[in-house]
Protein backbone atom coordinates (compact mmCIF):
# COMPACT_ATOMS: atom_id res chain seq x y z
CA UNK A 1 0.00 0.00 0.00
CA UNK A 2 1.26 3.21 -0.95
CA UNK A 3 0.88 5.76 2.52
CA UNK A 4 -0.91 8.99 2.37
CA UNK A 5 1.82 10.19 5.00
CA UNK A 6 5.49 9.44 6.08
CA UNK A 7 7.58 11.43 7.88
CA UNK A 8 10.95 11.70 6.87
CA UNK A 9 13.59 10.34 9.40
CA UNK A 10 17.55 9.58 9.00
CA UNK A 11 19.90 9.43 10.73
CA UNK A 12 20.96 12.48 11.40
CA UNK A 13 17.97 12.54 13.72
CA UNK A 14 18.75 9.28 15.26
CA UNK A 15 21.88 10.51 16.29
CA UNK A 16 20.61 13.52 17.67
CA UNK A 17 18.17 12.20 19.89
CA UNK A 18 20.50 9.75 21.00
CA UNK A 19 22.93 12.56 22.01
CA UNK A 20 19.99 14.31 23.78
CA UNK A 21 19.12 10.94 25.85
CA UNK A 22 22.99 10.79 26.93
CA UNK A 23 22.85 13.95 27.87
CA UNK A 24 20.53 13.56 31.01
CA UNK A 25 18.92 16.58 29.82
CA UNK A 26 15.12 15.67 28.33
CA UNK A 27 12.95 18.58 29.48
CA UNK A 28 13.30 21.78 27.57
CA UNK A 29 16.68 23.50 27.68
CA UNK A 30 19.64 24.99 25.20
CA UNK A 31 18.77 22.12 22.13
CA UNK A 32 14.60 23.80 22.50
CA UNK A 33 16.32 27.63 22.52
CA UNK A 34 18.16 26.52 19.37
CA UNK A 35 15.34 25.72 17.73
CA UNK A 36 13.57 28.78 18.19
CA UNK A 37 15.85 30.55 17.61
CA UNK A 38 16.36 28.43 14.14
CA UNK A 39 12.72 28.75 13.18
CA UNK A 40 13.05 32.70 13.75
CA UNK A 41 15.27 33.09 11.74
CA UNK A 42 14.01 30.70 9.05
CA UNK A 43 10.94 32.69 8.88
CA UNK A 44 12.77 36.09 9.00
CA UNK A 45 10.97 37.80 11.21
CA UNK A 46 9.04 37.70 14.64
CA UNK A 47 9.67 35.73 17.89
CA UNK A 48 9.44 32.32 18.61
CA UNK A 49 8.15 29.92 21.05
CA UNK A 50 8.13 26.29 21.21
CA UNK A 51 5.08 24.37 22.28
CA UNK A 52 4.00 20.61 23.13
CA UNK A 53 1.44 20.85 19.62
CA UNK A 54 -0.03 23.03 17.27
CA UNK A 55 -2.74 22.84 18.78
CA UNK A 56 -1.70 24.76 22.29
CA UNK A 57 0.75 26.59 20.63
CA UNK A 58 -2.79 28.02 18.90
CA UNK A 59 -4.66 28.38 22.21
CA UNK A 60 -1.11 30.16 23.89
CA UNK A 61 -1.35 32.83 20.59
CA UNK A 62 -4.62 33.48 21.41
CA UNK A 63 -4.00 33.44 25.00
CA UNK A 64 -1.01 35.90 24.69
CA UNK A 65 -3.14 38.37 22.56
CA UNK A 66 -5.70 38.87 25.53
CA UNK A 67 -8.45 36.85 24.11
CA UNK A 68 -11.05 37.16 26.37
CA UNK A 69 -14.05 35.19 27.55
CA UNK A 70 -16.81 35.22 24.86
CA UNK A 71 -14.88 37.35 22.54
CA UNK A 72 -15.41 36.43 18.87
CA UNK A 73 -13.27 35.01 16.38
CA UNK A 74 -13.92 34.47 12.87
CA UNK A 75 -12.28 31.43 11.06
CA UNK A 76 -13.22 28.96 8.73
CA UNK A 77 -15.39 26.08 8.70
CA UNK A 78 -13.60 23.72 6.88
CA UNK A 79 -10.15 23.39 8.24
CA UNK A 80 -8.89 20.04 11.47
CA UNK A 81 -11.09 20.96 14.32
CA UNK A 82 -7.90 21.77 16.34
CA UNK A 83 -8.42 25.53 14.66
CA UNK A 84 -11.77 25.91 16.48
CA UNK A 85 -10.95 23.73 19.44
CA UNK A 86 -7.80 26.16 20.19
CA UNK A 87 -10.35 28.96 19.87
CA UNK A 88 -12.58 27.48 22.63
CA UNK A 89 -9.90 26.88 25.36
CA UNK A 90 -8.68 29.78 24.80
CA UNK A 91 -11.92 31.40 26.30
CA UNK A 92 -12.99 32.94 22.34
CA UNK A 93 -16.20 32.17 20.57
CA UNK A 94 -15.61 30.66 17.04
CA UNK A 95 -17.74 32.42 14.16
CA UNK A 96 -17.33 30.19 11.85
CA UNK A 97 -16.91 31.71 7.83
CA UNK A 98 -17.56 29.70 4.71
CA UNK A 99 -14.52 28.54 1.65
CA UNK A 100 -13.52 29.87 -1.39
CA UNK A 101 -14.52 27.01 -3.83
CA UNK A 102 -10.86 27.45 -5.92
CA UNK A 103 -8.42 27.27 -3.13
CA UNK A 104 -10.60 25.57 -0.32
CA UNK A 105 -9.23 28.13 1.95
CA UNK A 106 -11.14 30.86 3.91
CA UNK A 107 -13.33 33.33 1.99
CA UNK A 108 -13.04 36.96 2.20
CA UNK A 109 -16.36 38.04 1.24
CA UNK A 110 -17.34 35.63 4.22
CA UNK A 111 -15.46 37.42 6.60
CA UNK A 112 -16.70 40.91 5.36
CA UNK A 113 -20.57 39.59 5.36
CA UNK A 114 -19.90 38.47 9.18
CA UNK A 115 -17.89 41.73 9.95
CA UNK A 116 -21.56 43.56 8.74
CA UNK A 117 -23.45 41.54 10.56
CA UNK A 118 -22.47 40.85 13.53
CA UNK A 119 -20.37 43.26 16.48
CA UNK A 120 -18.00 41.99 18.57
CA UNK A 121 -16.02 40.66 16.35
CA UNK A 122 -12.12 40.83 18.04
CA UNK A 123 -9.71 38.45 15.61
CA UNK A 124 -9.88 36.46 12.13
CA UNK A 125 -8.12 33.43 12.54
CA UNK A 126 -7.38 32.36 9.23
CA UNK A 127 -5.62 28.61 7.93
CA UNK A 128 -3.56 28.18 5.40
CA UNK A 129 -5.59 25.03 4.64
CA UNK A 130 -3.39 22.08 2.11
CA UNK A 131 -0.17 24.33 2.44
CA UNK A 132 -1.32 27.03 0.28
CA UNK A 133 -1.40 31.54 1.53
CA UNK A 134 -4.73 32.44 1.65
CA UNK A 135 -5.34 35.79 0.03
CA UNK A 136 -3.26 37.98 3.31
CA UNK A 137 -2.91 41.33 1.28
CA UNK A 138 -7.24 41.10 1.35
CA UNK A 139 -7.16 39.79 4.86
CA UNK A 140 -4.69 42.00 6.02
CA UNK A 141 -6.50 44.86 4.80
CA UNK A 142 -9.69 43.80 6.57
CA UNK A 143 -8.01 43.33 9.67
CA UNK A 144 -6.65 47.16 9.65
CA UNK A 145 -9.54 48.54 8.34
CA UNK A 146 -11.45 47.09 11.40
CA UNK A 147 -9.24 47.08 13.92
CA UNK A 148 -8.88 43.22 14.15
CA UNK A 149 -6.37 40.70 15.38
CA UNK A 150 -5.14 38.61 12.99
CA UNK A 151 -3.71 35.01 13.27
CA UNK A 152 -1.99 32.95 11.13
CA UNK A 153 -2.74 28.83 11.49
CA UNK A 154 0.44 27.21 9.39
CA UNK A 155 0.00 24.23 10.73
CA UNK A 156 -0.18 22.82 6.97
CA UNK A 157 1.95 25.54 5.38
CA UNK A 158 5.64 25.24 7.10
CA UNK A 159 8.01 27.47 4.42
CA UNK A 160 4.99 28.70 2.51
CA UNK A 161 5.04 32.40 0.94
CA UNK A 162 2.44 34.98 -0.14
CA UNK A 163 4.60 37.09 -2.62
CA UNK A 164 7.68 36.39 -1.35
CA UNK A 165 7.16 36.34 2.08
CA UNK A 166 7.18 33.68 4.86
CA UNK A 167 3.67 32.72 6.16
CA UNK A 168 3.47 33.21 10.11
CA UNK A 169 4.61 36.64 9.93
CA UNK A 170 1.83 38.73 8.21
CA UNK A 171 -0.64 38.40 11.55
CA UNK A 172 0.17 39.49 14.76
CA UNK A 173 1.09 35.92 15.52
CA UNK A 174 1.14 32.65 14.26
CA UNK A 175 1.13 28.77 15.22
CA UNK A 176 2.91 25.53 13.37
CA UNK A 177 2.19 22.02 14.04
CA UNK A 178 5.14 19.53 13.94
CA UNK A 179 2.84 16.45 14.18
CA UNK A 180 4.40 13.56 11.84
CA UNK A 181 2.24 14.16 8.74
CA UNK A 182 3.04 17.92 8.40
CA UNK A 183 5.70 19.19 6.24
CA UNK A 184 7.96 18.91 8.98
CA UNK A 185 8.14 16.84 12.09
CA UNK A 186 9.51 16.99 15.92
CA UNK A 187 6.81 13.70 16.75
CA UNK A 188 4.63 16.01 18.48
CA UNK A 189 5.36 19.91 18.78
CA UNK A 190 4.63 23.19 18.26
CA UNK A 191 5.64 26.52 17.80
CA UNK A 192 4.53 30.34 18.71
CA UNK A 193 5.57 33.31 15.84
CA UNK A 194 4.72 36.71 17.91
CA UNK A 195 5.36 39.48 15.72
CA UNK A 196 5.70 41.51 19.49
CA UNK A 197 8.78 40.64 21.51
CA UNK A 198 6.80 41.07 24.75
CA UNK A 199 3.55 38.99 23.48
CA UNK A 200 6.30 36.67 23.07
CA UNK A 201 7.84 36.88 26.32
CA UNK A 202 3.82 36.49 27.86
CA UNK A 203 3.81 33.06 25.84
CA UNK A 204 6.89 31.64 26.64
CA UNK A 205 5.95 32.47 30.53
CA UNK A 206 2.42 30.86 29.95
CA UNK A 207 3.55 27.30 28.72
CA UNK A 208 5.46 27.42 32.03
CA UNK A 209 3.25 27.79 34.54
CA UNK A 210 3.29 31.26 34.05
CA UNK A 211 6.94 31.33 36.02
CA UNK A 212 8.13 34.98 36.33
CA UNK A 213 11.30 34.09 37.87
CA UNK A 214 12.44 30.77 39.95
CA UNK A 215 9.45 29.77 42.33
CA UNK A 216 7.40 32.74 41.33
CA UNK A 217 4.45 32.66 39.11
CA UNK A 218 2.94 35.60 37.45
CA UNK A 219 -0.08 33.75 35.71
CA UNK A 220 -1.55 30.68 35.62
CA UNK A 221 0.18 28.75 33.17
CA UNK A 222 0.02 25.75 31.85
CA UNK A 223 2.65 23.21 30.90
CA UNK A 224 2.65 23.42 26.71
CA UNK A 225 6.47 23.11 26.93
CA UNK A 226 8.73 21.38 23.95
CA UNK A 227 11.28 18.53 25.36
CA UNK A 228 14.62 18.20 23.85
CA UNK A 229 14.67 15.18 22.27
CA UNK A 230 11.71 16.74 19.88
CA UNK A 231 13.45 20.04 19.89
CA UNK A 232 16.62 18.06 18.67
CA UNK A 233 14.64 16.58 15.96
CA UNK A 234 12.95 19.73 14.82
CA UNK A 235 16.50 20.99 14.45
CA UNK A 236 17.30 18.47 11.78
CA UNK A 237 14.24 18.44 10.42
CA UNK A 238 14.03 22.28 9.77
CA UNK A 239 17.42 22.46 7.81
CA UNK A 240 15.55 19.54 5.40
CA UNK A 241 12.48 21.56 5.43
CA UNK A 242 13.13 23.62 2.00
CA UNK A 243 14.62 20.18 0.18
CA UNK A 244 11.41 18.68 1.78
CA UNK A 245 8.78 21.37 0.25
CA UNK A 246 10.38 21.33 -3.24
CA UNK A 247 10.04 17.66 -3.42
CA UNK A 248 6.20 18.14 -2.95
CA UNK A 249 6.24 20.57 -5.17
CA UNK A 250 8.04 18.74 -7.74
CA UNK A 251 5.18 15.29 -7.12
CA UNK A 252 2.53 18.09 -7.22
CA UNK A 253 3.59 19.47 -10.68
CA UNK A 254 4.15 15.99 -12.16
CA UNK A 255 0.12 15.34 -10.94
CA UNK A 256 -0.63 19.21 -12.30
CA UNK A 257 0.76 18.06 -16.10
CA UNK A 258 -0.62 14.55 -15.92
CA UNK A 259 -3.15 13.65 -14.32
CA UNK A 260 -6.43 14.17 -16.83
CA UNK A 261 -9.79 12.79 -15.84
CA UNK A 262 -13.20 14.97 -16.54
CA UNK A 263 -14.86 13.72 -13.37
CA UNK A 264 -11.56 15.24 -11.19
CA UNK A 265 -10.58 19.06 -10.38
CA UNK A 266 -6.57 19.40 -9.71
CA UNK A 267 -5.46 22.03 -6.28
CA UNK A 268 -4.64 25.40 -7.97
CA UNK A 269 -1.80 27.32 -7.12
CA UNK A 270 -2.80 30.72 -7.05
CA UNK A 271 -0.49 34.06 -7.72
CA UNK A 272 1.15 35.16 -4.97
CA UNK A 273 1.04 32.17 -3.22
CA UNK A 274 4.14 29.39 -3.01
CA UNK A 275 2.12 26.44 -1.78
CA UNK A 276 3.87 23.56 0.03
CA UNK A 277 1.36 20.57 -0.19
CA UNK A 278 1.02 19.39 3.11
CA UNK A 279 -1.57 17.45 1.20
CA UNK A 280 -3.07 17.15 -2.67
CA UNK A 281 -6.53 17.28 -2.31
CA UNK A 282 -8.53 16.61 -5.52
CA UNK A 283 -12.07 17.07 -6.10
CA UNK A 284 -13.75 14.58 -7.48
CA UNK A 285 -16.91 15.41 -9.34
CA UNK A 286 -20.28 13.78 -10.16
CA UNK A 287 -20.88 11.72 -6.90
CA UNK A 288 -18.11 9.63 -7.87
CA UNK A 289 -15.56 10.30 -4.76
CA UNK A 290 -17.10 6.71 -3.04
CA UNK A 291 -16.11 4.77 -6.07
CA UNK A 292 -12.65 6.60 -6.35
CA UNK A 293 -11.34 5.82 -2.82
CA UNK A 294 -12.83 2.06 -3.01
CA UNK A 295 -10.81 2.33 -6.73
CA UNK A 296 -7.82 3.30 -5.02
CA UNK A 297 -7.42 1.30 -2.64
CA UNK A 298 -7.94 -1.88 -4.57
CA UNK A 299 -5.07 -0.42 -6.67
CA UNK A 300 -2.89 -0.70 -3.41
CA UNK A 301 -3.10 3.49 -3.04
CA UNK A 302 -4.10 4.66 0.18
CA UNK A 303 -6.17 8.38 -0.13
CA UNK A 304 -7.28 10.10 2.78
CA UNK A 305 -10.48 12.77 3.23
CA UNK A 306 -9.95 15.72 4.75
CA UNK A 307 -12.43 17.10 5.37
CA UNK A 308 -15.66 14.79 5.74
CA UNK A 309 -17.21 17.20 7.72
CA UNK A 310 -17.06 20.64 8.33
CA UNK A 311 -16.23 21.92 11.92
CA UNK A 312 -19.50 23.34 13.25
CA UNK A 313 -21.69 20.02 12.24
CA UNK A 314 -19.33 18.02 14.38
CA UNK A 315 -20.93 16.41 17.21
CA UNK A 316 -18.98 18.41 20.09
CA UNK A 317 -19.91 21.63 18.29
CA UNK A 318 -23.60 20.83 17.63
CA UNK A 319 -24.18 21.18 21.15
CA UNK A 320 -22.21 23.95 21.92
CA UNK A 321 -24.30 27.38 21.70
CA UNK A 322 -21.27 29.14 19.66
CA UNK A 323 -23.41 28.24 16.24
CA UNK A 324 -25.71 31.12 14.96
CA UNK A 325 -29.25 29.49 14.14
CA UNK A 326 -28.88 29.65 10.19
CA UNK A 327 -24.80 28.96 9.97
CA UNK A 328 -25.65 25.56 7.80
CA UNK A 329 -27.11 28.17 4.87
CA UNK A 330 -24.10 30.14 4.98
CA UNK A 331 -21.31 27.49 4.63
CA UNK A 332 -22.66 26.72 0.58
CA UNK A 333 -19.21 26.09 -0.54
CA UNK A 334 -17.80 24.25 2.60
CA UNK A 335 -21.00 21.74 2.09
CA UNK A 336 -20.55 21.37 -1.14
CA UNK A 337 -17.04 20.21 -1.58
CA UNK A 338 -16.62 18.21 1.73
CA UNK A 339 -18.33 16.01 -0.33
CA UNK A 340 -16.13 15.95 -3.16
CA UNK A 341 -12.32 16.47 -1.64
CA UNK A 342 -9.71 13.21 -1.36
CA UNK A 343 -5.85 13.98 -0.78
CA UNK A 344 -3.77 11.59 -2.40
CA UNK A 345 -0.25 11.08 -1.25
CA UNK A 346 2.60 13.75 -2.59
CA UNK A 347 4.50 13.30 0.17
CA UNK A 348 8.99 12.64 0.15
CA UNK A 349 8.52 8.87 0.74
CA UNK A 350 7.21 8.14 -2.77
CA UNK A 351 9.15 6.48 -5.24
CA UNK A 352 9.65 7.81 -8.95
CA UNK A 353 7.39 4.38 -10.02
CA UNK A 354 5.04 5.19 -7.52
CA UNK A 355 3.73 8.58 -8.55
CA UNK A 356 3.66 7.58 -12.09
CA UNK A 357 1.42 4.58 -10.98
CA UNK A 358 -0.52 6.70 -9.00
CA UNK A 359 -0.81 8.92 -12.11
CA UNK A 360 -2.12 5.78 -14.26
CA UNK A 361 -4.21 4.27 -11.69
CA UNK A 362 -6.06 7.86 -11.84
CA UNK A 363 -6.03 8.45 -15.26
CA UNK A 364 -8.07 5.05 -15.52
CA UNK A 365 -10.65 5.32 -13.02
C1 LIG B 1 -2.39 19.60 12.52
C2 LIG B 1 -3.20 20.83 12.62
C3 LIG B 1 -3.42 21.49 13.85
C4 LIG B 1 -3.05 20.90 15.17
O1 LIG B 1 -1.75 20.54 15.33
P1 LIG B 1 -1.35 19.40 16.42
O2 LIG B 1 0.13 19.49 16.45
O3 LIG B 1 -1.87 18.12 15.91
O4 LIG B 1 -1.96 19.81 17.72
C5 LIG B 1 -4.09 22.69 13.83
N1 LIG B 1 -4.56 23.23 12.70
C6 LIG B 1 -4.40 22.62 11.51
C7 LIG B 1 -4.92 23.27 10.27
C8 LIG B 1 -3.74 21.40 11.43
O5 LIG B 1 -3.60 20.79 10.24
Amino acid sequence: MIKIAQPQIGQEEIDAVSAVLKSGQLASGHNVLQFQKNFAEYLDQGFCIATSSGTTALEITLRALGIKKGEKIITTAFSFIATANAIVHAGGTPIFADVDETTMNISTDSIEQIILEQSGIKAILVVHLFGQSCDMDKISEIAIKHNLLLIEDCAQAHGASWKGRKLGTFGDAGAFSFYPTKNMTTAEGGMVVMKDEKLAKLASQLIQHGIKERNQFEYIGYNYRLSEISAAIGICQLKKLDHFNSVRRENAAYYEEKIKHSDIIKPIEVPGAKHVYNQYTLRILNDKRDAFINYMNRNGIDVSIYYPYTIPEQLCYRSTDFLEKDYENKLEVANRIKHEVVSIPVHLGLMEDEVERIVTVINQF
